[in-house]
């Protein structure tokens, strides 16, 4: 049982599967999953000043700046439903961005996080992405076949549509950031609970592989984040 690890981090580039992963362990631990892009690409929708800033920073494949990305997340694990705890796909995309989560965590008495680092070969993630489709009622994602498109979602029949920034220009520039950053993010999390696993396999191969991890690590008692979080309201 994952009971005790209340902090799960999805670390990988873009289209290594964080995303699939994260929503099906989001149903398996009943835990929710964060996941920054969708936060920011709600805001982008709103039509706000902030969306629109961000919608550029976004579509030409940078960083969002680690001050408002700590912000968001900051807000967004003090909801009733990251109580026991979340899982994170996006963040911490940079060491800074990690180094404010280990002050949040470690500040409250938090356990250390479980890090899932999911490995994918630059030729595999390319061909991914610009065959990602994501529905645009439900967020699920879907992979094009060769040579074809599917127009609906299997679970709603929601069109489906491309994002902005899986065009090529935008994968380049998105996988580039993400190399410098990966590096040190391993080099930060690697002689922690840290994990580097195969993604280039099928997804449920991959979940079965974290699963397992989780399983193993699973000694330390329940900690309920709830209390620990209530005093961030500052940040
Ligand atoms: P992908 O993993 O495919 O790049 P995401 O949905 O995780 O897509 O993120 C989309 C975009 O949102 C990123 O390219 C970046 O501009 C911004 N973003 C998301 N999370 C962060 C973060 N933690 N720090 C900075 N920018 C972020």
């Amino acid at each position: 049982m994952f009971s005790c690890r209340n902090v799960l981090i999805l670390l990988g580039p873009p289209g290594s599967g964080k995303g699939t992963q994260s929503a099906k362990l989001s149903e398996v631990l009943s835990i929710p999953a964060i996941s920054t892009g969708e936060i920011l690409r709600r805001e982008c929708q709103s039509g706000s000043d902030l969306g629109r800033t961000v919608q550029a920073i976004i579509t030409a494949g940078q960083l969002v700046s680690d001050d408002l990305m700590n912000r968001v997340i900051v807000s967004r694990m003090l909801e009733e439903d990251c109580r026991t705890g979340c899982i994170l796909d996006g963040y911490p995309r940079t060491v800074s961005q990690a180094h404010f989560l280990d002050d949040l965590l470690n500040g409250r008495g938090i356990p250390e996080p479980t890090v899932i680092d999911f490995a994918v070969s630059m030729k595999e993630i390319v061909a991914r992405l610009s065959r990602r489709r994501q529905c645009s009622a439900c967020g699920r994602i879907f992979t094009a076949p060769l040579g074809g498109d599917p127009v609906r979602c299997d679970f709603d029949g929601s069109i489906l549509s491309q994002r902005p920034d899986d065009h090529p220009k935008a994968i380049r520039a998105r996988l580039e950031l993400y190399r410098q950053n990966a590096r040190d993010l391993h080099r930060y999390y690697s002689r922690r609970d840290y994990h580097r696993i195969d993604a280039a396999r099928s997804t449920d191969e991959v979940l079965d592989e974290v699963m397992m991890i989780l399983q193993r690590g699973a000694r330390r008692p329940v900690q309920k984040i709830e209390t620990a979080l209530t005093a961030t309201a500052a940040y």
